[in-house]
């Protein structure tokens, strides 16, 4: 199961403020990279996977945090697979062609594109 990644998409409130769902989202975030030792570097540094850094460049978690509050996460970055997180088997967030390929073997033919549709849809 996919885990609800919808607040990467609410950062701000009404107000304009950060919100709450975004915060513990980033909470959340920051305890899976850090959980995990063999994704930080000798000096504790995670990829940051802010729209600036775009996962090019490592920081502190405290940082990375900041980073989030910011510049928000880069698009379609919702597998944290770079942190720790094992990717996701059932989505098609991966190549759509290779995935409608496997489908046709195993449907007999039969490719549900509006799923796809569906799927690419929550991812952007
Ligand atoms: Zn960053």
């Amino acid at each position: 199961m996919r885990p609800n990644r919808t607040w990467m998409l609410q950062r701000k409130d009404q107000s304009g403020m950060i919100s709450g769902e975004f915060r513990d989202g980033v909470d959340d975030f920051i305890r899976i990279a850090t959980r995990d030792l063999t994704i930080p570097n000798v000096t504790g540094h995670i990829p940051c996977p802010c729209t600036r850094c775009r996962n090019r460049y490592w920081e502190t978690s405290f940082n990375v945090e900041k980073h989030l509050y910011h510049h928000a996460f880069v698009d379609d970055y919702v597998n944290w697979t770079l942190h720790g997180e094992k990717k996701w088997e059932d989505n098609s967030s991966t190549p759509v062609i290779q995935d409608s390929i496997d489908e046709r073997v195993h449907t007999g033919g039969s490719i549900s594109f509006g799923q796809h549709l569906k799927k690419m849809a929550f991812i952007f």
